[in-house]
């Protein structure tokens, strides 16, 4: 099977996940090359810090900024790592080019305002540099924008990019910092096969323990690599330190991946695939029946005089439907979203014999 992050460094070791390791920020000279000493000593080989960093409120800590620049050369130099920070405007491009930093990231929110990805995807251009960028997934699920921005860069002739999954802000209280929405980035990577896909387990997580089951799940749906924060004082860190995990502990954890790579298939899983192509054929079959029985249903309420819709009805159907659903082992919310999703086809046809 090819290795898309090959593509990004070739010289790195390209057996899956590529991981790029760091803290969320670089604090201090000695923060950053004591976290980059414990992470190289690991085995790790491509090393993060941001140097200006985008806060949600004003207050927080903002960023060494340019001078960190000279700590992650130092890094460079003392360990061997490449280096990475995040990119937010044409500045920070020319500073981190200049300043000799190997891959560059464009942060969430910045990704989702493409006046900003324009500037920095012409700095870029200006520069001349073929240096690998990662573009992280705006923060709001909107994929257009998350491809306009993987092709901003590409227009500037930038051919050594990635996309990195970092999870949705949500106003719904989740277990997670952002919400995974597994189906946005499987559908970039349906849109984009040969565009390698990172995951960013600590901003999806926000929390420690929970990095470990996001990397797996990563890997189980065939992720190229990861960008995980870690710290060599994570209680101490200046931000994220909820998140961030001691090298040591995300050796640990990236040792434990199982990474399931056999393309092959048997005999037994085709005979599997093929009653799931079956199945579809009679969902296929048993909606196009539902609705023809739909249109009956229209024609009727035209010739009676009544409304198309009786919302009534609908949501008592909707909250038995999923109730049913729970009781054969499917999540009620998936149930009403399919059954919202028939009924809005339904209500189209009905209005359609309506206006015959
Ligand atoms: C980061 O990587 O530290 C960061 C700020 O991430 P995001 O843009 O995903 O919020
Ligand atoms: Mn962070």
């Amino acid at each position: 099977m090819e290795n898309l992050q090959s593509r990004l460094f070739p010289d790195v070791e390209t057996r899956r996940p590529l991981t790029i390791a760091g803290p969320c920020s670089a604090e201090t000279e000695e923060q950053l090359i004591e976290t980059a000493r414990e992470l190289a000593a690991a085995g790790f080989r491509i090393f993060r810090a941001g140097l200006w960093k985008p806060r949600t409120k004003p207050g927080g800590f903002e960023g060494v900024g340019a001078e960190g620049l000279a700590w992650l050369r130092r890094v460079k130099r003392e360990t061997g790592m490449y280096t990475a920070t995040e990119v937010a405007n044409r500045e920070h491009v020319t500073a981190a080019l200049d300043g000799g930093v190997d891959l560059l990231w464009i942060g969430a929110r910045t990704s989702a305002n493409p006046f900003a990805v324009q500037e920095i995807a012409d700095a870029l251009q200006r520069y001349g540099s073929d240096t690998p960028v990662l573009i992280k997934n705006p923060v709001s699920p909107d994929l257009e924008l998350w491809i306009g921005a993987i092709e901003r860069l590409y227009n500037a002739g930038l051919r050594r990019l990635g996309a990195i999954h970092r999870g949705f802000t949500s106003v719904e209280k989740s277990v997670y910092r952002n919400l995974p929405l597994w189906s946005v980035p499987i559908e970039l990577h349906r849109r984009l096969p040969q565009l390698p896909l990172f995951c960013d387990p600590s901003h999806i997580g926000g929390r420690r323990d929970a990095v470990a089951p996001l990397a797996q799940q990563a890997m189980n749906l065939g992720f190229d690599g990861l960008i995980v924060e870690a710290h060599c004082d994570p209680d101490a860190a200046w931000s994220d330190k909820a998140q961030q995990l001691t090298p040591r502990a995300l050796a640990e954890i990236c040792r434990r991946l199982v990474i399931r790579e056999t393309v092959a298939t048997t005999e037994s899983l085709d005979s599997l695939r093929s009653e799931i192509d079956k199945l579809d054929d009679r969902l296929l079959d048993l909606l196009a029946r539902r609705m023809h029985v739909a249109r009956e249903i229209g024609r009727y309420k035209r010739e009676h005089a009544m409304p198309v819709l009786q919302t009534a009805r609908y949501e008592e159907l909707l909250a038995r439907r999923a109730a049913q659903a729970e009781e054969l082992g499917m999540e009620g919310g998936f149930m009403r979203r399919v059954l919202q999703a028939v009924h809005e086809e339904s209500v189209r046809q009905q209005m359609e014999v309506i206006d015959e």
